[in-house]
């Protein structure tokens, strides 16, 4: 869709990604900070955020080789790890063609690794299960591994994990993930990378050689209870216009279902996005939108591709202003607590007919 008449945007805010990333990556001062930016830069456009952060970045992250790919084809030519490794033998080769890193985490792919000749000449990482138990060979298959790789492989090895709770500051369940990794990397003389944003945050000696900041680069805190020294600041701002204004009398209904009645006149705005374009249908009544500096709260039920507010009681409201439905002044924590989903699934819903466009 080239053409917008619809105003309904994801803005992108990249001074703030730029900013974010550097505080953090001053944090973890003595490792690597990989940018993580599976699932299209959640949901914030991984090409332009990886062109905002390439001269800085050594490493970037996604989920598996097509993300990748598709940075190559931007014009993205840092080196790209590729976090579930290989989904089939010829990604190996793609993998070399391309300069991505393969995190290898099941037999199979070691089997097609081995059976490469020449050898893989990308860098080999392997992913350790130390009690996720999603991905990653378990620590006593370790031994195994190592046999079948070659000894470049080895020599340049980094081992990985990954935290279940890390943004628990009490819980214990971090400390056995990361000395159960930590015994590996002392038994073999490799490099490690453990951390994800609430790591680094949380757990600082699992810093390591590398990590691997996500949701944080993107300005949202994954650890509320954990202030930090400097602000992160939200890079995407969902935004629509207010397409109609109605006034309904005491003990109208609004919406599909009838699941708001009015107490009082009301006067309503609706605004032009929904639940099409990412704007979660969970989100109850009351959850808060922004609009010329003042709060209004959602009422009724989110439709396909409008919502209604209550502007009652703002002033100066008219056909034509900006909502903010998240960002600097609504905090996408709120909007995923009034809709019982997370911020790293609002982000990466915001849907294809939403331009994402760059602030400034
Ligand atoms: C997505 C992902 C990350 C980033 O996690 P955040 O919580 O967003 O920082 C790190 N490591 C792996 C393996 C991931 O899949």
């Amino acid at each position: 869709m080239n053409h917008t008449s619809r105003l309904t945007q994801a803005v992108i805010d990249l001074d703030a990604l730029v900013k974010n990333y550097q505080y953090i990556d001053n944090l973890a001062r003595d490792s690597n900070t990989i940018a993580v930016i599976k699932a299209d830069g959640y949901g914030h456009d991984a090409s332009k955020v990886a062109r905002a952060l390439s001269t800085q970045v050594k490493l970037f992250a996604v989920g598996f080789i097509d993300e990748a790919l598709a940075l190559r084809s931007d014009g993205i030519d840092n080196t790209v790890l590729i976090l579930e490794g290989p989904f089939k033998e010829s990604d190996f080769e793609i993998a070399i063609e391309n300069n991505f890193s393969l995190m290898l985490h099941s037999d199979y792919q070691i089997k097609w690794l081995s059976a490469m000749n020449p050898e893989f000449s990308g860098d080999v990482w392997l992913k350790v299960d130390t009690g996720m138990n999603r991905l990653g060979f378990h620590v006593d298959q370790i031994d195994n591994i190592m046999s079948q790789l070659t000894d470049k492989q080895r020599n340049k090895l980094v081992l990985c994990s990954h935290f279940s709770t890390a943004e628990q500051i009490n819980s214990t369940k971090p400390v056995e993930q990361l000395a159960k990794l930590k015994q590996l990397v002392s038994q073999y003389g490799c490099k490690f990378s453990m951390a994800n944003s609430a790591g680094i945050l949380n757990w600082p000696n699992s810093h390591g050689d590398h990590t691997r900041l996500g949701l944080a680069l993107y300005g949202i805190s994954p650890v509320a209870e954990n202030p930090l020294s400097q602000p992160l600041i939200p890079v995407m701002t969902l935004q629509a216009d207010i397409i109609a204004i109605h006034t309904v009398k005491v003990g109208e209904y609004v919406g599909y279902g009838d699941t708001w009645q009015a107490q009082r006149e009301t006067k309503l705005a609706t605004v032009a996005i929904g639940y099409a374009d990412g704007y979660p249908r969970n989100a109850k009544s009351g959850t808060p939108v922004f609009i010329n500096g003042q709060i209004a709260p959602l009422v009724g039920r989110v439709s396909m591709d409008m919502i209604t507010v209550d502007i009652t009681d703002l002033n100066d409201i008219f056909i034509g202003n900006t909502v903010e439905l998240w960002g600097k002044n609504i905090s996408i924590d709120i909007v995923a607590q009034n809709s019982d989903t997370i911020n790293y699934e609002l982000l990466t819903r915001v849907s294809k007919r939403v331009p994402k466009v760059i602030a400034g």
